[in-house]
């Protein structure tokens, strides 16, 4: 699991995270979603060690974070941002010396296991430098997954592949998340709703919403759209005598109603007192990637 309170980090001036909490439980895939510069990347580099925050506290698997100490950095495989690799190295051999820095045994037998999971297995001959952008977030998955981490943190692990590659990435993200705790960061919604069971949107450094994809909607008081299409133009001043409507919109016989509660049946009861015939109704949710836009303006 992963535990943050209250992280702060500034960057002279500039505040990347501003005050952070969440909880990640075990097992749990989570999207940590937000625009360029919302301080995604930040966030993972302290969890990882690799930076300082300023103040608050994590806790990776019941181990504190400090930076450059190994003892949480055993518990987590991370993919950074642009998965640096050595280009000249072969798949084995990147392996291996990744494998050197982590108290692995049977590292060759670990390594054959990590090639046929990450599906690396038809490039595993070739060099990093001759394989493909989606190949090589693979061996970055593989060398994330050597300490046989309970936590993956996964720092936009899709960005600049082909969609074909993405599909296949994702998968491979989804079936490791079977078996192990995955945070990853996207500027994507439908990458979100794509691999993750929950979603916490990150803006300028602060938590905006933090809810189960499915929820998602939920946690923003959004209004309701309801769009009907009568036979023929009706009595718009009726309609919008109901209680709950904030706006109508007409085209024609069809209209937009916008209200603060779904009036379908009210609407549906003062078309039949009214003897108005009825050809459509429908609601119109507002979109995940609506709600983000809506977040994160
Ligand atoms: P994200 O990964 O969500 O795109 P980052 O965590 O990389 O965001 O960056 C958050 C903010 O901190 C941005 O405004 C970025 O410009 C700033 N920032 C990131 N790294 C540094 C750095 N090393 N020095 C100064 N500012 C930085
Ligand atoms: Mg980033």
């Amino acid at each position: 699991m992963i535990k943050v309170e209250s992280i702060t980090k500034t960057y002279g001036k500039q505040k990347a995270l501003d005050n952070v909490s969440f909880f990640i439980g075990r097992g749990e895939i989570v999207g940590f979603l937000g625009p360029n510069g919302a301080g995604k990347s930040t966030m993972m580099k302290i969890l990882t060690g690799y930076i300082q925050m300023d103040s608050g506290k994590a806790e990776i698997s019941g181990v504190e974070v400090k930076k450059d100490d190994i003892a949480s950095r055993f518990k987590i495989g991370y993919l950074p941002e642009n998965n640096p690799l050595y280009t000249d190295m072969y798949v084995r051999e990147y392996l291996r010396f990744v494998a050197g820095f982590y108290p692995v045994d049977h590292i060759n037998a670990r390594i054959e296991e990590l090639i046929e999971i990450t599906g690396l297995a038809p490039e595993s001959h070739k060099k990093i430098g001759a394989l493909s952008k989606g190949y090589r977030q693979r061996v970055g998955i593989a060398q994330a997954l050597i300490p046989d981490p309970e936590v993956l943190i996964l720092d936009e692990p899709t960005t600049g592949l082909d969609p074909n590659q993405i599909v296949e990435v994702r998968d491979l993200i989804k079936n490791l998340g079977k078996e192990k705790t995955v945070m990853l960061s996207t500027h994507i919604m439908q990458e979100v709703q794509a691999i993750c069971e929950r979603a916490i949107i990150i803006n300028k450094g602060k938590i905006v919403a933090d809810a189960p994809v499915s929820k998602l909607s939920q946690q923003l008081n959004k209004s309701f759209n309801i769009r009907v299409e009568f036979e023929v133009a009706i009595d718009e001043a009726k309609l919008g005598s109901l209680g709950s409507v904030l706006d109508i919109e007409t085209s024609g016989s069809v209209y937009n109603i916008k209200a603060s509660n779904d009036i379908r049946k009210e609407i549906s009861r003062l078309a039949a007192g009214n003897d108005w015939l009825i050809l459509s109704m429908s609601l119109e949710q507002s979109s995940l990637e609506d709600i983000f836009r809506e977040l994160t303006k």
